[in-house]
């Protein structure tokens, strides 16, 4: 028997049904919040929200998210874990690491392995330690686990504090077995990175995701990294900025076309309340919302050829895989 760690315990992989691997719940960035507290506003009425919004997301049909919110993205259980008791048909998994595009947090610059070196103290990097704690025992004292790593690599490419964090979210992985999920650039075929890092540390392609490989429609640099053993994170449906619906979802059809139904999820990376978005402009993306796929992407994917067992495949074997770790 395989389980995953939600917040509310742990689920048996069998029982994780259509599961979203890319969805947040509230992305914030703390020290602005704490300080101009008020278009976030009534804690209770922000929780109430999500809880409607996740609510709805259980109605249609989803039973598990993978919530990849981790340090600088926010990430607060106690509140995830008020809202996840109040939505009892949707397991919320919850993730640890670190999401930067360029440096680490200050908290992390001097604490780092050459400066312990140099004290006398072992080198291992103090970010390693933490996302163990949080994936073995428990974050911030909840008794929450984290079920998923996390890091990032954008178009700045490998920096050194994007390598820091990727090669710290590798050696938590392979201590403790969690998988990884990776925010990567695909118009600058960060994957390649992604494999050469993790090729490096002895990662095997199939315990990580590469996040937003749907931002580009070069399905054949999205086949390579499928045939080298990634999965493709297809879960930005709704963000429609620079792309189109169609766009995004004829690229999951060609590759299903390839036979990769088997390498590829789907989510939104949508959330309840990010505050990196004015709320004038959420109007300006009305199909970013939790509800998307099921409205819209699914019957464009059956119109357009894909049949019901590979959608399937993406929405249910390919996530209950990929946390089994076959
Ligand atoms: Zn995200």
């Amino acid at each position: 028997m395989s389980t995953v760690e939600t917040v509310r315990g742990p689920v048996e992989t069998a029982d994780l049904g259509v599961t979203y691997m890319h969805e947040h719940v509230f992305v914030l960035t703390p020290d602005v919040q704490q300080n101009y507290p008020d278009e976030w506003g009534d804690e209770q009425a922000r929780q109430d929200d999500a809880v409607t919004k996740l609510s709805a997301l259980a109605a249609s049909g989803v039973r598990t998210i993978v919530d990849p919110t981790v340090i600088g993205l926010g990430r607060y259980i106690p509140r995830i874990r008020d809202v996840a008791l109040r939505v009892p048909d949707l397991n919320i998994v919850v993730a640890t690491g670190c999401y930067t595009y360029q440096d680490v947090p200050f908290f992390f610059h001097y604490r780092r392995a050459d400066l312990r070196a140099a004290l006398g103290m072992d080198e291992v990097d103090p970010m390693v330690p933490l996302f163990v704690v949080d994936i073995t025992e428990g974050i911030a004292g909840t008794g929450v686990r984290a079920g998923m790593l996390k890091c990032a690599i954008d178009e700045p490419g490998l920096t050194p504090g994007v390598e820091r964090v990727m090669r710290a979210v590798a050696r938590a992985h392979l201590a403790t077995g969690c998988p990884i999920t990776v925010h990567t650039h695909p118009g600058t075929e960060q994957g390649l990175v992604v494999q050469q890092v993790m090729a490096e540390e002895g990662v095997d392609p199939g315990r990580v995701v590469l996040g937003h490989s749907g931002d580009t429609t070069d399905v054949d640099h999205l086949s390579h990294l499928a045939d080298a053993g990634f999965w493709l994170g297809m879960d930005r449906f709704g963000i429609n900025l620079d792309t189109t619906l169609e766009a995004r979802a004829d690229a999951v059809v060609e590759l299903c076309r390839r036979g990769f139904a088997d390498r590829m999820v789907l989510s939104h990376d949508a959330a309840c309340y990010i505050d990196w978005i004015d709320p004038a402009a959420i109007p300006l993306l009305a199909d970013w919302n939790y509800l998307h796929i099921a409205a819209a992407v699914l019957p464009y994917l059956r119109e357009h050829g894909v049949t019901e067992d590979q959608i399937t495949t993406m929405l249910v074997d390919n996530p209950r895989r990929f946390f089994e770790g076959v």
